[in-house]
């Protein structure tokens, strides 16, 4: 038994720290939902989240969560998956099957790769390398802009938004230019979905307009 008390409680506090964020900036935090990141964790620890009320779930590997989706399917536990890490065009396919929603888009190739396989209206997200860190995926923003109109020309996507995951920083303050820029660039295209903050940084995330957060350490401990 992953301890389930502990995910209740953390889940309680990430809720309203994130509430709290949306009423700072006068958002409503009905606009923002929570990802729980289960990436290394066990069944269980999904399975505790989601007797705490959790229904979005996200994964950064195909493999892990072609092993961990049935596990968990098979309790009668019914999550929305996301994938949130760099996908393979190989694993396309497989991916499809497993997730609702693919938040980690990070090239043409992929799109195009995913848009021949999925049936119509397949909702995904754009990736943003938003600080050009030579170490993440992404697209820069110097191509966004170009590169989003071609992938919403493709005939099977829904993009739906864009995604970033911001630097490593010491202070959360620090990426709120990361953030900001994300936003703006979505607003350009008017994209609805913004996937943006991590346990050190949602609330900053929040205050800049995500209306998707991705926590993991914070609900279910360091991994
Ligand atoms: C692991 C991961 C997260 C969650 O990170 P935490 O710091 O544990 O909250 C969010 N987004 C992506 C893409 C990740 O890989």
């Amino acid at each position: 038994m992953f301890a389930s008390a502990t995910v209740a409680t953390n889940l309680a506090a990430v809720r309203e720290q994130i509430e709290r964020a949306a009423t700072r900036a006068g958002r409503d935090p009905a606009s923002v939902r929570l990802v729980a990141v289960t990436k290394t964790l066990p069944a269980e620890a999904v399975l505790a989240a989601w007797e705490a009320g959790q229904t979005e779930f996200g994964e950064n590997r195909v493999q892990e969560a072609a092993t961990k989706v049935p596990a968990v399917a098979v309790s009668g536990a019914a999550p929305r998956w996301h994938l949130i890490g760099h996908l393979q065009t190989n694993k396309a396919r497989a991916a499809l099957d497993l997730f609702a929603i693919i938040q980690s888009v990070d090239s043409l190739h992929l799109a195009e790769a995913l848009s021949r396989r999925a049936p119509p209206g397949y909702p995904v997200l754009v990736e943003v390398n938003v600080a050009g860190e030579a170490s993440k995926t992404g697209i820069a923003p110097d191509e966004a802009e170009a590169t989003i109109e071609t992938m919403r020309g493709l005939p099977n996507l829904d993009v739906r938004g864009l995604m970033t995951v911001a630097p490593q920083a010491a202070d959360a303050e620090d990426v709120r230019p990361v953030f900001r820029q994300l936003a703006a660039l979505a607003r350009r295209f008017a994209l609805p979905e913004l996937s943006m903050g991590m346990s050190s940084d949602f609330g900053v995330a929040v205050e800049e307009g995500a209306t998707i957060v991705r926590v993991g350490t914070a609900i279910f401990g360091r991994r």
